[in-house]
């Protein structure tokens, strides 16, 4: 066993490079310092930047903060650009309705809604705070040329050599691109196209749950209204990409249509003002699943295609993966070994924890438009006994997390 004055020698002898500061390459590079292991992450925004997003934060964001440090999770709940949801609202154009009530009695919101611009910002800053990061804001990885040990990372300063890299540049990853075979086709089977703008003033459906969920009869998708402070909403549509694709539809004019033509939905937009324009991006869904390792490298978050295919969210996969590489990062460094052997163990970890889930959220996407199951999920979602198991199940989980105030597996 290494002393752990030595320990810290060779870890800090390893050249890491973290390519990209999202919540993925932001949360690495915070777990990375937390063991005092030395890196450098460069992000080629400089922040505060924007994300096209739904702005939903999941109760894995919350948890990996308060993996991090509690006091980051307490800091985090109080912010005041986090509203916090004390549930989710599921509704159709037909006025069917089903409330999942996750509120615990004087306990922690178990989701959130945060604009990106705000909460990537807030995480990539804390990055700055340790002695053990060199944060390289506004500087990009143009490419990367693979060395027999280590690799050369061409960026818009010059080049530089690191013995291993972390990919969490996100969907268009140089990574992925230089380093694996799958590169970066859009593989449209595997993605999910959606677009967002903001509103002020759109009425709210209910006030403990500013998330609210519609799910579309027309297509593969559903339209949302998150609830944001300030009386702002993040306001979306999003489906899978090879049906958009294959049936020809226009996600902006499906937007416009959909608040104008379906009046449940247009009395709450009626002193609505629209923020800006329609921004639109792709997500890689993890029915892709993807090798996360190779030699000398891992990809984690969109660069590894881990968001959801049911729902899309890919922010809270994406930081509690960075946590669960680091046992795997940690071996490696103790032994200088960065094999994809020795680091497939990473993809084993995430696989363990994710893999049944996200297989069978991937066999529920393609019935989804279908109209009767479509009234069958309300209607079964309604059945009390189906809806409190849902509920409580979150709200038990949200109650152990305030007790323990660890992260369960
Ligand atoms: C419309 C839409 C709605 C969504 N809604 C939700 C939601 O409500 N909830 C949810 O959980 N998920 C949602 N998602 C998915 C979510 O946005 C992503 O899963 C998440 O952003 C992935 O985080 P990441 O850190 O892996 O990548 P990113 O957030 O994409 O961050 C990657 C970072 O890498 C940087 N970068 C890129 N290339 C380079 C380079 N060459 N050199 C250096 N830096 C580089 C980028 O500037 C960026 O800062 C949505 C996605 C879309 C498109």
């Amino acid at each position: 066993m290494l002393t752990s004055y030595l320990s810290t020698m060779l870890k800090n002898k390893t050249k890491i490079a973290i390519v990209g500061g999202g919540p993925a390459g932001a949360t690495a590079s915070l777990f990375l310092s937390k063991h005092s292991i030395e890196h450098t992450l460069f992000e080629k925004a400089t922040f505060p930047r924007d994300k096209t997003c739904g702005d939903g934060l999941t109760m894995e964001v919350y948890r990996t903060l308060n993996e991090i440090d509690p006091d980051l999770a307490d800091e985090f709940v109080n912010l005041d650009f986090v509203k916090k949801s004390g549930g989710a609202f599921l509704g159709d154009i037909n006025r069917r309705e089903v409330d999942f009530d996750y509120r615990v009695e004087g306990g922690i919101s178990p989701i959130f809604v945060a604009k990106r611009i705000h909460f990537d910002n807030w995480l990539f800053q804390k990055t700055k705070l340790s002695t053990c990061s060199t944060i390289k804001e506004g500087i990009g990885i143009e490419n990367i040329k693979r060395l027999d040990k280590g690799f050369v990372l061409t960026t818009s300063d010059g080049e530089e050599f690191f013995d291993f890299l972390i990919g969490c540049d996100g969907e268009r990853s140089v990574v992925k691109k230089y380093l694996t075979s799958e590169g970066i086709k859009k593989k449209k089977l595997h993605y999910a196209g959606a677009i967002r703008t903001y509103y002020r003033n759109v009425v709210p459906k209910r006030d403990y749950c500013p998330l609210e969920i519609y799910p579309l009869n027309t297509f593969n998708g559903y339209f949302w209204i998150f609830h944001l402070p300030n009386n702002e909403c993040n306001v979306g549509i999003g489906g899978l990409s090879q049906e958009i694709s294959n049936k020809k539809i226009n996600l902006n004019r499906e937007f416009d249509c959909f608040i104008r033509d379906n009046d449940y939905i247009s009395e709450r937009f009626k002193d609505a003002e629209r923020l800006g324009k329609n921004q639109g991006c792709g997500i890689p869904l993890n029915s892709n699943r993807l090798k996360y390792y190779g030699d000398g490298f891992i990809l984690i978050g969109d660069s590894a295609s881990m968001p959801e295919p049911l729902t899309g969210k890919g922010i809270g996969v994406g930081m509690i993966a960075s946590f669960l590489a680091m046992p795997t990062i940690l071996k490696a460094l103790e032994a200088r070994d960065f094999s994809k052997e020795t680091l497939s163990e990473y993809q084993d970890s995430v696989l363990n924890k994710y893999e049944k889930e996200w297989d069978a959220l991937y066999r529920y996407v393609p019935f989804l438009s279908n109209k009767i199951v479509h009234w069958a999920i309300f209607n079964f979602c309604k059945i009390p006994f189906i809806k409190n198991l849902h509920s409580k199940h979150i709200a038990t989980v949200t109650q152990k997390m305030m007790v323990a105030k660890g992260y369960e597996k």
